[in-house]
């Protein structure tokens, strides 16, 4: 129950919250108690209210079984989902709200497969212990007249004044349960900016190597919405300090490189965490997850291709190019989806070309490839180039940007003259075959991608000019 005046604060901004929804709740309750059961509004809605970052998604909790819930809801519902239903879970959406309402559950787990033996509970105390932190273990009784008593048998109303995540269970026992909840400390600590309490965090160091029986899915579920959330920064640096970034996401952690005795390099993993940093302060559409995940990636090339030169420097040739091997590789082990995986290694493979061209000195030619190998994903790459500037030395850094400025009004002038977005050969293919006089097949292909190299090289030429390019390529082709 409430003890300080801040406390208190905290439930007038929930109840000011959860007026928004006050038609919602009231209808909710009536149908509840007029069916005699109880309800309540649970978990993350309780806790995102106290915070005032209460989404229309809504978590609630019930001694009515699922299939009474089904029951109650049917003619009120917009939808009726019941997908989680072997978990206890009816879902539904009413307006542009989507409601969880889940039976109060008691489980019993076997410590290893992280998949409880579903059981139903018949008192709220017994569903708010089971739970991840006891930020997310509180609850309001939702009756026919709205929003009503605040229950917190557990204390999370101090921890959440204290922004500390604590489980309702001893830790190791909680995380024995499942695994997963070690993960959603770090997503909350990037989501909420709360800290872990000690002993949580003792324990995660001791058990982060169960994270291995979540699956890989789950596992990404996690890691987008930690990195969507508002410190990110926060989040990976505790996956990486308790051990379970060597579990989910091993490259971050091996960034870590001892620094060598001349000092002559920064630390990569520093690098990674000040560069995603710079990305998110460069957003300018909400954040963007992919831009992320290539901030924080766009080195993982750095260990394996570092070199220390006999005269004194260090390099990482080509660590571009492992680096994107690498970001294929983990985030498809990850099971992401054939779209993100593209997406990110082709920026961490481009986000070093910027650097291989001296001041000023890109021709149309490479400015033209660059535009075409980064397609729909320029925006982000401009955003990563810059971010990846983290000299201290301000005027090596402004002149950085001065040249990046440069580049991109490059881009502008071209793209002005030319259509960039879509650079493509002058002849079509049909064009080639009656060029040539020849029929479908892999000529044409070769052909195509000759006068595409060409157009990129050369800008857009006339139909007559592409005709005689064409066929001077093709003559020496069949001397060859
Ligand atoms: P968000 O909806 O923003 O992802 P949330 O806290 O609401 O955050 P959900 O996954 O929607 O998270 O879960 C709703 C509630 O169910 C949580 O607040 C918590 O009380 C409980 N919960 C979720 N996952 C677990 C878990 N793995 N172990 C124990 N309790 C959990
Ligand atoms: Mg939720």
């Amino acid at each position: 129950m409430p003890e300080t005046a801040q406390d208190c604060d905290l439930l007038t901004t929930a109840a000011v919250a959860l007026n928004r929804h006050a038609d919602l709740l009231r209808e909710l309750g009536s149908a509840f108690a007029a069916a005699g059961h109880e309800l309540y509004l649970v978990g993350g809605s309780v806790r995102d209210a106290l915070l005032n970052r209460l989404s229309p998604d809504l978590d609630f909790t019930t001694n009515a079984r699922p299939e009474q819930v089904q029951q109650i809801l049917r003619r009120w519902a917009d939808a009726v989902w019941d997908t989680g239903i072997a978990f206890g879970t009816v879902g539904v959406g009413k307006g542009n709200h989507r409601l969880e309402i889940t039976t109060f559950r008691a489980d019993r787990y076997d410590q290893v497969s992280r998949k409880p033996q579903v059981r139903y509970a018949d008192r709220l105390e017994d569903d708010l212990v089971r739970r991840d932190f006891t930020v997310n273990a509180m609850a309001v009784r939702i009756t026919p007249t709205g929003a009503g008593e605040f229950l917190d048998p557990l204390g999370g109303l101090a921890a959440l004044r204290a922004g500390v995540l604590d489980t309702p269970a001893p830790p190791p026992v909680s995380f024995g349960d499942d695994p997963l909840r070690m993960l959603r400390a770090a997503r909350f600590v990037s989501q909420l900016g709360f800290t872990v309490a000690p002993r949580v965090r003792a324990a995660i160091e001791e058990m982060a190597s169960q994270l291995a029986r979540v699956t890989p899915e789950r596992v990404a579920a996690e890691l987008d919405k930690l990195l969507l959330g508002a410190d990110p920064v926060a989040g990976i640096d505790l996956l990486v300090q308790t051990g379970m970034g060597d579990v989910v996401l091993p490259e971050v952690g091996g960034m870590r490189m001892a620094i060598d005795e001349h000092h002559q390099h920064k630390d990569v993993y520093q690098h990674s965490l000040t560069v995603l940093r710079q990305a998110i302060a460069l957003e300018d559409n909400g954040p963007d997850l992919v831009l992320r995940w290539a901030a924080l990636l766009h080195d993982i090339g750095k260990p394996a291709t570092r070199r220390f030169e006999p005269n004194g420097t260090v390099t990482f040739h080509h660590h571009e190019v492992i680096g994107a091997k690498m970001v294929r590789k983990r985030l498809r082990a990850l099971k992401y989806s054939k779209q993100m995986v593209d997406d990110v290694s082709q920026l961490v493979y481009l986000h070093l070309r910027f650097h291989g061209y001296g001041d000023g000195k890109w021709t149309d030619s490479a400015v033209r490839r660059y535009v075409t190998d980064a397609g729909p994903l320029l925006p982000r790459l401009h955003k990563l180039v810059r971010a990846d500037c983290t000299t201290r030395n301000a005027r090596r850094a402004a002149r950085l940007q001065a040249s990046y400025d440069r580049l991109e009004a490059r881009i502008a002038a071209l793209a002005a003259k030319e259509d960039l977005e879509r650079v493509r050969p002058d002849l079509d293919g049909n064009q080639i075959m009656q060029v040539l006089g020849i029929p479908p097949g892999p000529q044409v292909g070769e052909a195509w991608r000759y006068l595409k190299e060409l157009r990129l090289d050369r800008g857009p030429l006339t139909r007559e000019e592409a005709t005689t390019e064409l066929l001077t390529w093709w003559q020496s082709r069949q001397q060859a």
